[in-house]
């Protein structure tokens, strides 16, 4: 699931892997769990995540490669956040052949820049579940709303670092999985519902 931020990435990969009762992997998620946990790699991840930079590529490989090589042989797989440019694709393909697993879908949730910068300012994250909700957008339930938090990374100046990476770093990869026949761009606007039915409608 390729996307730039606030486009929804996260929730559409989960809703992807509870359909299909596959495991959803978020790099982002990953980094912030090790960092919650005070892991040296965790903390070391989370210098770059709150600068709003991508942690480094052999940092980033290993904590997902290693979660990659802990499914079971035929276990399915959402990838979230990573692979994130090119020389992650050829980590991830290397460790793929090894375990004899393939990609057969990359989606591209595509949003304008502004929906980028509205969504991500009214983001907020519990804790707890890992759900996210928007103030606006998706509402969380009140008696949550105080143990929410706002990302370290959400902010404006932050997010927009990070679409400046997607469009230099990122948005090269569509090309090499293009080539493999295997791309789908979907609009990302509209409600999660509305571009989970585009997902859907795709995949039916
Ligand atoms: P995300 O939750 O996907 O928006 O990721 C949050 C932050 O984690 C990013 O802004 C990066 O700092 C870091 N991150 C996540 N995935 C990767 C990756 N594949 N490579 C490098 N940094 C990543």
């Amino acid at each position: 699931m390729i996307g730039p931020p606030g486009s929804g990435k996260g929730t559409q990969a989960q809703r992807l892997a509870n359909r299909f009762r596959i495991e959803h992997i978020s790099s982002g998620e990953l980094f912030r769990q090790a960092a919650g946990q005070g892991s040296a790699l965790g903390k070391a991840a989370e210098r770059y995540m709150k600068k709003g930079l991508l942690v480094p590529d052999k940092l980033a490989a290993g904590m997902v490669l290693e979660r990659l090589q802990g499914l079971a042989s035929k276990e399915g797989f959402v990838l979230d956040g990573f692979p994130r440019n090119l020389s992650q694709v050829h980590a991830l393909h290397a460790a793929l052949d090894a375990l004899d697993k393939q990609i057969q879908h990359v989606f591209v949730l595509e949003l304008p820049e502004k929906d980028v910068l509205l969504r991500i300012t009214g983001r907020r994250l519990d804790p707890e579940t890992g759900n996210i909700y928007h103030l606006k957008f998706n509402p969380p339930p009140a008696e949550i709303s105080d143990r929410l938090i706002q990302r370290t990374d959400d902010s404006e100046a932050t997010v927009r670092r990070r679409l400046q990476d997607y469009h230099t770093e990122t948005l090269p990869m569509i090309s090499f999985y293009a080539k493999m026949g295997i791309v789908h761009c979907i609009s990302a606007l509209g409600s999660p519902d509305e571009v989970d039915n585009r997902l859907r409608a795709y995949l039916e």
